[in-house]
């Protein structure tokens, strides 16, 4: 059972040896694919994490109990450019550096390629113009 999460670490959560425990105690096999996140501040990992169902429901409930939210990594991204005002709100969130602005026309650059579908630009956008789409 192979799928792809962002764990979303909070300030009190970070300093916890979490993906330690999630190998050591819970036989999880654990790929990090991308990290945002640095000792006393908050931040997100998108891992992915293997082992069998059971296992990964005690890893649930151990992630919930130290307030580390989890959601999968879903497949698709929509964007809809024409209506961007090029505020930066987006790009301040995009760990991925899939949402930047050009230095010079300061106009957004969205690289879907390397979207890793963690969300958090649908929340920074203040015209709603992104959508993530599940892909099960
Ligand atoms: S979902 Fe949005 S914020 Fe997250 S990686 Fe993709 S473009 Fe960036
Ligand atoms: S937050 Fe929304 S409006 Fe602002 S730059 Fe990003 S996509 Fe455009």
């Amino acid at each position: 059972m192979k799928k792809k999460y962002i764990l979303s670490f909070t300030q009190d959560s970070v300093d916890k040896p979490i993906t330690y425990d999630l190998i050591k105690k819970f036989d999880i096999k654990i790929n990090i694919i991308k990290a945002n996140i640095s000792a006393d501040e908050a931040g997100h990992l998108l891992v992915e994490m293997d082992a069998d169902r059971e296992s990964m429901e005690r890893c649930f409930k151990y992630l919930e109990n130290n307030n580390v939210e989890y959601v999968p990594a879903e497949k698709r991204i929509i964007f809809d450019q024409e209506q961007c005002i090029n505020c930066g709100s987006c790009t301040a969130v995009c760990f991925a550096e899939a949402l930047t602005l050009d230095q010079e026309s300061k106009e957004l650059i969205f690289s879907p390629g390397k979207c890793v579908f963690c969300k958090l630009c649908t929340k920074a956008c203040p015209l709603g113009l992104f959508e993530i789409h599940f892909n099960e």
